[in-house]
């Protein structure tokens, strides 16, 4: 890991922002300019799991370029998410930290390979996953020798739906007591609603977790992905000011 990034990680709290998807270096280019005063950690996905078949998924390894390409012009780190085996290798020659999304949660041969790597894995906790398989899921990594972990809340399935997701709060900070492991919140896909995304990181901070990743985006409305939960970067400093 190189050495700015282990101090990141060892911050008491960090923050990973940035837009859904990769879509233009432009529109990456732009955003990160905005919100990196406030930002550690730049994200961008350039595969995208997507539930219903024909929206945006991603610009693959053209997006993986933009994302070092403004990941060193901004000298931030990065992450974006890998969905599949067969890409590991061309994802972590791009980034500086993987992340293995909700979906993928029990994906145990993805699992497995991130294991091998030497790379932070950001691991989501799945979208019905209960705290013990989230953390046997991280065990999975932690067995092929890979330690460098760092969990996420994300949102959980309930019966409530006035928001995307139901965010376990009590959760993350039970896996952050049990694991010993850096558990962030990512309260954007979490409520799906921009008007929560502040309390929330306050709220985060205040409890003593790690860090929370929080999607922002040059010109929200016209986001290829998740667009009603995307900050502006004027929004997405608000937060911290
Ligand atoms: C994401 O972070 O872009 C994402 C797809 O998140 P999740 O896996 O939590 O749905
Ligand atoms: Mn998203």
């Amino acid at each position: 890991m190189n050495k700015e990034l282990e101090l990141i990680l060892k911050k008491p709290f960090f923050v990973i922002a940035g837009p859904c998807a990769i879509e233009s270096k432009k529109q990456l280019e732009q955003t990160a300019e905005k919100i990196i005063s406030h930002t550690d950690i730049l994200r961008g996905g350039a595969f995208k799991p997507r539930t219903f078949p024909g929206s945006f998924e991603g610009l693959g390894e053209e997006g993986l370029k933009i994302l070092k390409e403004i990941g060193e012009k901004f000298q931030i780190p990065t992450i974006t998410e890998v969905m599949d085996t067969r890409d590991i290798e061309l994802v972590a020659k791009y980034t500086d930290i993987l992340q293995i999304g909700a979906r993928n949660m029990q994906n145990y041969p993805l699992l497995k390979e991130a294991g091998k790597l030497k790379k932070p894995i950001l691991l989501k906790r799945g979208l019905g996953a209960k705290i013990k398989e989230w953390l046997a899921a991280a065990e999975y990594i932690k067995k092929e020798g890979n330690l460098q972990i760092i969990l996420c809340e994300r949102g959980i399935r309930t019966f409530e739906n006035e928001t995307r997701f139901t965010l376990d709060f009590a959760g993350a900070i039970l896996a952050k007591q049990i694991s010993n492991l850096p558990v962030i919140i990512d309260p954007s896909h979490a409520t799906g609603k921009k008007e929560l995304i502040k309390p929330l990181v306050l709220a985060s901070k205040a409890a003593g977790l790690s860090g929370v990743m929080i999607e922002a985006h040059i010109k929200p409305k016209e986001a290829l992905c998740d667009a009603d939960q995307a900050l502006t970067p004027e929004e997405f400093n608000e937060i911290f000011s």
